[in-house]
């Protein structure tokens, strides 16, 4: 039998369904894609029949009710790689894991994910002296803004200064803004060419600024991540819940 795990992949044609199917093209030992879902598939009816396969999802928010349907009917894990959830869908994810477990996360690269950890570190040591800002630059196809990485990075800035995502995120600035209140993130998305994924997370205090930079230059680093989040998923004793990359990787309680 063979020990390659299973994948059913949404958004295969993709760009990101591309660099997945590349991942598992020069590995085919330890990846097999099952089944390959596209708009109009129901991933329920493509992989019941595969009933060891994991989902991997990375496509556009509408498909994310039809895969979370699928993943609680067939009990079968979820990678969700897709971003630009609301609030409504981000709480059907949240229910769904009571049921299955699901790593969801904005971006799936190591180098993020350490990024994550550093910025939490970083506006605990630097305290509400500094004021904080995100800026992301993505290829001019990208269709959501600001990116849910940087809307990730404005929560772990939020959560240790405090502060909310609901009220103190500021999107770009235009106009007679006046003078920068100190309890702001400011968050803004630049859009151009090719660019796989860019964020800096800014901390600028008096006299001094420090600067947190991610560059992506190939997007087979958040398919890399994606596959082993379906591995670990697929752990014998993976319990339902809603796991992030900062889980897989054991980041938690650095
Ligand atoms: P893309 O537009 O190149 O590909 C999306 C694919 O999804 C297309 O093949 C499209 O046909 C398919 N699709 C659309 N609706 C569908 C549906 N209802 N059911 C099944 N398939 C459907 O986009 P992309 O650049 O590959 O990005 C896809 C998603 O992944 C976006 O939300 C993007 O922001 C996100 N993304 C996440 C990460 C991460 O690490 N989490 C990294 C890169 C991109």
């Amino acid at each position: 039998m063979s020990s390659a795990l299973s994948i059913a992949l949404l958004g295969a044609s993709g760009r990101m369904g591309q660099a997945i199917r590349a991942c598992v093209a020069r590995e085919p030992a330890a990846w097999n894609i099952v089944a390959e879902i596209g708009r109009g598939d129901d991933p329920a009816d493509a992989a019941a029949a595969n009933t060891d396969a994991v989902f991997i999802d990375f496509s556009l928010p509408d498909a994310t009710p039809a895969v979370l349907r699928a993943a609680r009917a067939l009990r079968r894990p979820l990678v969700l790689g897709t971003t630009g959830h609301d609030a409504a869908a981000r709480s059907e994810i949240a229910e769904t894991a009571e049921t299955v477990p699901i790593v969801f996360a904005a971006n799936f690269s190591v180098g993020v994910n350490t990024l994550f950890w550093l910025t939490r570190k970083a506006a605990e040591i630097l305290g509400a002296d500094f004021d904080l800002e995100v800026v992301e630059v993505h290829h001019r196809l990208k269709k959501d803004a600001p990116s849910g990485t940087a809307r990730r990075l404005a929560e772990i800035l939020a959560a240790a200064r405090g502060l909310s995502v609901e009220n103190d995120l500021r999107h770009g600035r235009a106009g007679l803004v006046g003078q920068r209140p100190p309890g702001e993130i400011g968050i803004h998305a630049v859009r151009g060419g090719d660019v796989v994924g860019e964020h800096t997370v800014f901390f600028a205090g008096l006299g001094e600024r420090l600067e947190l930079t991610h560059r992506a230059t190939n997007r087979e680093t958040f398919a890399a991540g994606a596959l082993r989040a379906a591995r670990w998923l697929r752990a014998p004793d993976r319990a339902p819940g809603l796991y992030d990359m900062e889980d897989v990787l054991g980041l938690k309680n650095l």
